[in-house]
This record gives structure tokens, C-alpha cells and sequence, in this order.
């Protein structure tokens, strides 16, 4: 669990801020780190933790956001 005050590296939503203990987002931080699985992402083939639901990671999602074509 999530006990202090911390920031950490997710590869599903990228660097999370600093998180307060009463923090909703302690919850939902743990939520997706149960949830993620070991992947291979589709896009750059990097080995990821990600979602049952995702296939790309963070570093791409922001490329993809920034327009960049694949
Ligand atoms: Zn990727």
C-alpha cells in the first residue's frame, strides 16, 4: 500500500505528483497497479506494466498526444 506521501512512475498514466495518504488518488493509484500486467507495448515494443485494458504506454500515449505519427 501506498502509506506516505509520494510520486512514483506509472507506465499506464506517466509520472503521478506527489500524493497525499487521505488522497483519493492513494486509491486509484493502487487500483491500476493491481490491475496492471506485464506487456509488451504495441508500439514500441518496450517490456510495460500496463492495464487489462491498455496496450500502449505512457511515453507513447504523450507522443500520440503531441501529434507525432507513427
Ligand atoms: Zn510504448
Amino acid at each position: 500500500m501506498l502509506k506516505k506521501k509520494t510520486s512514483y512512475y506509472d507506465d499506464n498514466f506517466g509520472h503521478w505528483e506527489e500524493i497525499e495518504p487521505d488522497d483519493p488518488d492513494v486509491e486509484f493509484a493502487q487500483i491500476v497497479r493491481d490491475d496492471s500486467v506485464k506487456k509488451t507495448c504495441r508500439l514500441c515494443g518496450e517490456e510495460v506494466y500496463l492495464r487489462q485494458a491498455y496496450d500502449k504506454c505512457n511515453s507513447c500515449m504523450e507522443k500520440l498526444e503531441r501529434g507525432q505519427e507513427w
